[in-house]
Formats: C-alpha cells, sequence, structure tokens
C-alpha cells in the first residue's frame, strides 16, 4: 500500500479493503493489485534448472526462473526474456505451456506486495541445454533430478508450481506410486469380492429358478442386462466393447454354476 497520495502527496490514507486505498484530502483512489509475473519450470529430460537468487528477497536461494512482466508485455513474452536473461537460453513459445496462474507475497521496499505468476513448463534439448548459463539476477546454475527439486524449500510459489509441473510431463514420485499401487491392490480385491458376491447372487436365483420350475436363461432379461452394462461403462469412460466381452464370460460363468446346481439338484 502507498504511503502518500500520488495526486497530492497527502500522508492520510484511509484502507478501504485490501485492494483499495482512498486519499482522504484529494478522495485520490489507489490500487493495490497483484503485480504480475512470469515463472518457467524448464525440463532437459528428467532434470529441471534452477536458478540461485543473487540478490533479496530470498538471496541464496535456489528457485525456478522468472521475473517481472515489463510494461505493456506478454506473459509469454516475459518468459522467453526472462529465460535468455536470467540463464542464456533462447526458448521458442511452441517449446512452452501454460500450466496456471499462482498467487504469492513478495517483500519489496518494505512492503509486501502480491504478486500472480503466470507459470510454465519448457522442454529443452540438449543443444539449449548446454547454453545454460548464469546471467542477470542469478548467482549459479544447477539441473537437478526433478525427483531432488521436489524436496528443496523454493520461495514464492514455487514449490506449488514445481508440483503443477511434474504434475503436467506425469513425473510421479516413487513414493505416490507406491501409494497408487497400494489402491490398486485393494481395488483388485473389491472386484474379486464383487464377483463372488454376483456369482452367489446368481446361484440364488438359480436354486429359486429349479424349485418354481422355470426356465434357467432368460434372454430377453440378458440382453437388456448387457445393454444397460454397456451404457453404463459409456458414462463411466470405459469402452463398451471391452466391458460385452467381460460380462460375456461371467454370464459363461454364471451358466456354467447354474449347470452345476441343476445337476446336483437332479442327483438328489
Ligand atoms: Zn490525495
Amino acid at each position: 500500500m502507498n504511503k502518500f497520495c500520488p495526486n497530492c502527496s497527502s500522508s492520510k490514507i484511509q484502507k478501504l479493503d485490501d485492494t483499495v486505498c482512498k486519499c482522504e484530502e484529494c478522495s485520490f483512489q489507489i490500487f493495490s493489485n497483484p503485480t504480475p509475473s512470469c515463472t518457467v519450470v524448464i525440463f532437459c529430460g528428467e532434470n529441471i534448472l534452477l536458478g540461485k537468487r543473487n540478490r533479496n528477497p530470498d538471496i541464496g536461494r535456489w528457485h525456478l526462473i522468472g521475473g517481472f512482466l515489463d510494461s505493456r508485455e506478454k506473459a509469454e513474452d516475459c518468459m522467453i526474456r526472462e529465460v535468455k536473461e536470467e540463464v542464456g537460453i533462447d526458448i521458442k513459445f511452441e517449446q512452452s505451456k501454460i500450466i496456471g496462474t499462482f498467487v504469492h507475497d513478495y517483500e519489496y521496499q518494505n512492503e509486501n506486495i502480491g504478486v500472480t505468476t503466470v507459470a510454465f513448463v519448457v522442454q529443452v534439448d540438449e543443444s539449449q541445454r548446454l547454453q545454460a548459463v548464469a546471467g542477470d539476477d542469478v548467482g549459479e546454475i544447477k539441473w537437478v533430478l526433478w525427483s531432488e527439486a521436489q524436496k528443496l524449500d523454493l520461495p514464492f510459489a514455487n514449490n506449488e508450481i514445481l508440483q503443477k509441473a511434474l504434475e503436467s510431463m506425469g513425473f510421479v514420485p516413487e513414493d505416490d506410486l507406491e501409494l497408487i499401487r497400494k489402491e490398486i491392490d485393494q481395488t483388485d480385491n473389491q472386484i474379486l469380492e464383487l464377483l463372488a458376491r454376483r456369482f452367489n447372487l446368481v446361484a440364488q436365483i438359480a436354486k429359486h429358478k429349479i424349485k418354481n420350475n422355470l426356465p434357467i436363461l432368460n434372454a430377453k432379461r440378458w440382453h437388456s442386462l448387457l445393454k444397460s452394462r454397456i451404457q453404463k461403462a459409456y458414462t463411466l469412460g470405459i469402452d463398451g466393447k471391452f466391458v460385452e466381452e467381460i460380462w460375456h464370460k461371467i454370464h459363461q460363468y454364471s451358466r456354467q454354476k447354474e449347470e452345476e446346481i441343476i445337476t446336483s439338484s437332479k442327483s438328489k
């Protein structure tokens, strides 16, 4: 927030809300909108390029490449310019992808200015990797494996941005993989338990039909059942043909179980 009115230099600034202040002397309104910046996660294969800040705030900390937009500059042009200035690599816009916008605090001249940053991922090739050299605002650069970068405590919204970048690139940490595998095991167990329950229900129906002298196979019921399962599969984003094959197998096995029940009931 401004300490003095830019219009009349009065210090009687009244804060109306987080965004707007008003001068009590001349009624001039001062807006503190977020400052736009860009942040870029530069990948070369499984490695990410980090720079070490050589000025405050957060001097000496490793961070993702990025910076503030110049007057009337597009975020993508800022990204290309900052990458060139900070680490010397020539980037083409086509190599980049926007992964979202993020908000963070930034201490500047004892004021906390809010920043909204547009985050990009860029994949560079080997020749671009060799161009990398510490430039403006950067004391040192280093390439680190994404799994190592993830463990670092980075400034601003860098950790959040890195996480999103890794997701967009399909990189999943080993710990998360283990969790996902456990969930697959649990899901498979549930599938098997549900199948057992289904075959048990089929057996109950078979017994009821034998008792009441009803035909075992109801073709009409089977066709409408199959149709509804395929429709349901479609709404869940599963291929209908695949589901049809599975349900044919389930049906086949159910028939087989029914036959066994009939045979055993006749032999009694
Ligand atoms: Zn004023």
